[in-house]
């Protein structure tokens, strides 16, 4: 097995003569080219997981509609791509249905979801009226109906049930269980019907929704969800006489971020044993023997669509040797990699230019005036430590602390010359980061380009200039 073996995608990210090609470019010429940090997504690696995707829910015994879930990287040209390959989206906010459109998707490939959707964003999915408003709770339903009427649309909508379900995800990324802030509780069903009954003249019922959350680790929750949403569908269409459109399962399929070389703490998070396909596979499967009809399937994918397709290369600016380790300092930390510290979420590192050295482990830390901006797990390490010094015994417990705990590893095995002016790249980087990066300290959001089908670099978003920083402020 080659050294750099376990993170190679063919075709994607693979190591030549030590160095780092992303879709056939050298990464850190990019990088010398187009100034550091640099955010990097790859249109073929985009179009390659779609299409493998619309593969798997052409085989499905059901018809199964793929529905973008575009907060995971909303980037009009990424839009455009997907647009292009006649899949459907799933919108956040009045933003998000502003961008799909702007992309070019048609309403009725839109779907809407929100927890706290305003009376503007309900109107704003009315006219022309989307495939479906996933309705979040009984008070948005009351919202929805008097706005609705008041203009003389009919709305489309669809529950978002809360199927009770828990899941191996980080806290943060659960939205399956009463103790979140998601969708109707089954005990609130009878009171939805109600006001359905009540308002035929401007709501019609499509679909059942649910989301189990995101980088869930294995097929169960979705089984559960699944099984949940037929029992709802028979109790609304007993209720109504009507049969519905669709049942939607939601996203969160996960993707590998481990990639083997490192361990993390808390490795059923990072190294997935299952993927989209497999559980689209068995879900669809199982809901093809529990419907009578021909019912729709939607799915709802957003980091299993992109999140391989991106990665973000930065410069190591600083290095120095802290309570026996050498540390490197990079020039992004969680302005650019947001999700790094609010969910501890860990990506891939590798020295760019160095892949065929040797590695030793390096503590590695970004640029940010505060100790949590570092690429390991400032708050749990020290949670740990502390539990220990009050309580000795529970040195005893210590490897069930660190697992609880702490979330990323210590330190990154990375080649073991890498110093100032080397480029670090994290893979993986391809949802939940271009939509999140922050001014920060104000450091200028970095440039983010885009490898294009025919492998031509192309910037997606300058990198912001020093008057972008002052954007909209009153001097
Ligand atoms: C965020 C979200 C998704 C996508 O989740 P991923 O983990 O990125 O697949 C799908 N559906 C809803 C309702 C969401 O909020």
């Amino acid at each position: 097995m080659s050294k750099n073996a376990h993170w190679v995608i063919p075709g994607h990210v693979e190591a030549r003569d030590g160095r780092l090609l992303f879709a056939g470019h050298d990464a850190a010429a990019l990088l010398a080219a187009h100034g550091s940090p640099l955010y990097l997504l790859s249109a073929k690696r985009i179009i390659d997981t779609v299409q493998r995707f619309k593969a798997t829910a052409a085989a499905a015994p059901l018809p199964v509609t793929i529905c973008y879930a575009s907060k995971a990287c909303s980037a009009i040209a990424v839009l455009k791509l997907l647009n292009d390959e006649a899949i459907s989206i799933e919108v956040n906010s009045a933003g998000e249905l502003f961008r799909a459109k702007t992309a070019g998707f048609p309403p009725d490939r839109i779907i809407f979801n929100g927890v706290a959707k305003s009376a503007e964003e309900l109107l704003s999915a009315l006219d022309p009226p989307i495939k479906a408003i996933n309705i979040d709770s009984i008070f948005e339903l009351k919202r929805l109906v008097s706005i609705a009427r008041g203009v003389g649309k009919v709305a489309r909508i669809s529950l978002r049930i809360v199927p009770n379900v828990q899941s191996s995800t980080s806290a943060g990324n659960q939205t399956g269980a009463e103790s979140t802030k998601f969708g109707i509780l089954l005990r609130e069903l009878p009171e939805a019907m109600t006001l359905l009954r009540d308002s035929a003249d401007c709501l019609v019922l499509v679909g059942i929704h649910a989301h189990v959350g995101s980088q869930i680790g294995s097929v169960a929750p979705y089984q559960k969800a699944a099984q949940m949403l037929v029992s709802v569908k028979a109790e609304v269409e007993a209720a109504f006489g009507v049969e519905l459109e669709h049942l939607n399962i939601g996203g969160g399929f996960p993707i590998p971020y481990m990639r083997g070389a490192n361990e993390t703490p808390q490795d059923d998070i990072f190294a997935p044993a299952i993927d989209m396909d497999g559980v689209v596979q068995d879900v669809v499967a199982s809901l093809a023997k529990a419907l009578p009809g021909k019912t729709e399937i939607i799915v709802e994918p957003g980091r299993s669509l992109v999140g391989d397709a991106g990665i973000l290369l930065s410069t190591v600016e600083n290095i120095k040797e802290r309570l026996s380790e050498p540390w490197l300092v990079l020039d992004a930390g969680y302005n650019v990699l947001v999700e790094s510290y609010t969910y501890k979420w860990y990506y891939h590192a590798l020295s760019a230019t160095k892949l065929n050295e040797d590695e030793k482990p390096f503590r590695v830390a970004g640029p940010l005036c505060d100790n949590g901006d570092a690429f390991f797990d400032v708050e749990g390490e020290t949670t740990v430590r502390k539990l220990i010094e009050a309580e000795p015994t529970l040195e005893a417990n210590r490897a069930l602390l660190e697992s609880t705990l702490i979330r990323m590893p210590p330190t990154r095995s990375l080649a073991a010359s890498t110093g100032p002016g080397d480029c670090i790249a994290f893979l993986d980087c391809g949802a939940y980061v271009l939509d999140q990066m922050t001014p920060n300290n104000s450091r200028q959001r970095p440039e983010c380009g885009l490898i294009d089908l025919e492998g031509n670099y192309r910037t997606l978003r300058g990198r912001d200039s020093l008057e972008d920083l002052l954007f909209k402020e009153v001097l």
